[in-house]
């Protein structure tokens, strides 16, 4: 029965003090991934949850959201859409110019306007062109920029992996301040894709993200202190 298969999910999550700094209790999920019966629990609770919904799009958040998501989206028919740490994904100088609002650092506009020139001198206008206004468009990544407790941080993804009106999950492995997942989900929301509902194995409710995600409907297996 599902209180089983929860008790079980969340004894198989070991607790570290103090990682990666003083004061955290780190969620090591890797010792779940160890045991394949809490494993496939953790899936199928979710799959229960998302197989008649219609989802065309199940957008993970690096890193751990890449463990949780592909086997989620294999086993509803949606796709997987990786939403990846900067720089990780291929994408050209020209997007970045476009989408310069993200960059409220001058030095940065500077870079880049920089580095366009250089596209341009080289005479690379027509296959910028061609990979990301044209239809193909798999060549674009848009980005957000999100606070953490001390600085900023940031999630990219493709413009061309996912169309307008499709309806998409984004999964990670914890939600704490909610930062991440807002990011995630004004990703997609820009590109006109409607997210559905968060989906997290662990909260902590302490840190109050779900009410960051405002009306964003939140779907979590455990909560922890
Ligand atoms: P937040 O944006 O504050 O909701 O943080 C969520 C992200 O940070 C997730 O990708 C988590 O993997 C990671 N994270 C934050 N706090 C913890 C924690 N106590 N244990 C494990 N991962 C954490």
């Amino acid at each position: 029965n599902k209180d089983d298969r929860i008790s079980r999910i969340s004894s198989s999550i070991r607790v570290i003090p103090d990682f990666p700094k003083p004061g955290i209790m780190f969620q090591d999920i890797t010792t779940l991934l160890l045991d394949p019966k809490a494993f496939k629990d953790t899936i199928d609770l979710f799959v229960e949850r998302y197989k008649d919904k219609n989802i065309n799009v199940v957008a993970g958040v690096e890193a751990r959201g890449f463990i949780f998501g592909p086997p989620i989206a294999l086993a509803i028919g949606a796709k997987f859409v990786p939403m990846r740490k900067p720089k990780k994904l291929p994408g050209i100088a020209y997007t970045l110019l476009v989408h310069s609002c993200n960059y409220y650092n001058l030095f940065s506009y500077l870079t880049y306007i920089t580095s366009f020139s250089v596209f341009v001198i080289c005479a690379f206008v027509p296959m910028t062109y061609y990979y990301t206004v044209s239809e193909r468009g798999c060549w674009e990544v848009i980005s957000e920029e999100y606070s953490l407790e001390y600085g900023t941080d940031k999630i990219e993804m493709h413009v061309g992996a996912v169309q307008p009106g499709e309806r998409a999950v984004v999964v990670d492995d914890l939600i704490a301040t909610g930062g991440t997942l807002t990011a995630a989900i004004n990703l997609l929301e820009r590109v006109g894709v409607e997210v559905v509902e968060c989906a997290c194995v662990i909260e902590l409710p302490e840190l109050k993200g779900r009410d960051r995600l405002g009306e964003k409907q939140l779907f979590v297996l455990v909560s922890s202190t």
